[in-house]
């Protein structure tokens, strides 16, 4: 992961809470990262010990997110709005997406105080990236951010990617609006990338997990395949359709790999026709 510069220190950064775990953080330290606290390190250790596979998740959705934007730039995708990026790891979308499109542009989103602050310190002298620190369940607040309005052009066709983010929206946090809102400011061409995590694999694992969680003040809202299939409704999957992570456009599977079902998570990619 990518490491801070000296001076960069996590606790000064304004608004952060270091007194509760937080998903941003958690999910870091799945992924090695070095930007999180005790407190998120020892919750997601004891999410860990009901859901061995934990770290393996996070590598195979993050590995989706790479197959996804490649998939967008290879589509002729220039633009992508990220909600819910979390903090910079290995490989993140600007990276993926400029490898291949220099002049691919990338906006940000997240509302957790580390991952905006340390992707605005990554994003330093690039002119084609930027975060906006917002909560994504706020579709006028992302699209009115001036990030937004300077790098995206939505009468173009654009890429928003909601990985491993929908999970934290509920029902009733009116997920079928926002989807809506969004869809309706892209045209058509457009790409929707979404991951999204589940218990269809572990239904047993799911009491246990979710009061976890709820305790950790880190809910989340589990969704099943056919739920997962309709938070992309008015658009058109491509294939796969709906599938577990390692699945969509992956390599087949080697001797020893687990298998994909133990990706707890769904996803998909569709177009706006
Ligand atoms: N998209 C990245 C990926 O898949 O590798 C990061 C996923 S991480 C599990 C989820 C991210 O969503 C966290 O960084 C968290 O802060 C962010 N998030 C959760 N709810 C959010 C909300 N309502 N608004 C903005 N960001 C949110």
């Amino acid at each position: 992961a990518p490491r801070t510069d000296p001076g960069f220190s996590l606790e000064s950064i304004p608004g952060v809470d270091v007194k509760h775990a937080n998903a941003a953080r958690m999910y870091d330290y799945a992924l090695n990262g070095d930007h999180n606290f005790k407190i998120d390190r020892e919750v997601a250790d004891q999410v860990f010990a009901v859901m061995p596979s934990g770290p393996a998740v996070a590598r195979a959705n993050r590995a989706f997110l790479r197959r996804a934007v490649e998939f967008c730039v290879d589509e002729g995708i220039d633009q992508f709005l990220d909600l819910g990026s979390g903090i910079p790891t290995r490989g993140n979308t600007h990276e993926i997406a400029q490898a291949r499109n220099p002049e691919a542009r990338v906006v940000y989103v997240d509302d957790e105080p580390v991952a905006a602050a340390h992707t605005r310190q990554l994003l330093r002298g690039n002119e084609n990236a930027a975060m906006v620190q917002a909560d994504v369940r706020d579709p006028g607040d992302v699209l009115a951010a001036e990030p937004t309005r300077r790098l995206l052009d939505l009468d173009r066709p654009v890429a928003v990617l909601m990985v491993a983010v929908l999970h934290y929206v509920s029902d009733a946090d009116g997920i079928v609006e926002m989807l809506r809102t969004y869809r309706e400011q892209c045209t058509r061409g457009s790409f929707l990338v979404i991951s999204h995590t589940t218990q269809d694999n572990q239904p047993d694992a799911s009491r246990e997990l979710r009061e976890l969680l709820a305790a950790s003040g880190t809910e989340v809202t589990h969704r099943d395949r056919a739920a997962v299939r309709a938070l992309f409704d008015g658009w058109r999957l491509v294939e796969p359709g709906v599938v577990w992570t390692p699945q969509w456009h992956g390599s087949p599977p080697e001797p020893g790999d687990p298998a994909p079902e133990e990706s707890e998570t769904w996803c998909g990619v569709a177009e706006l026709r």
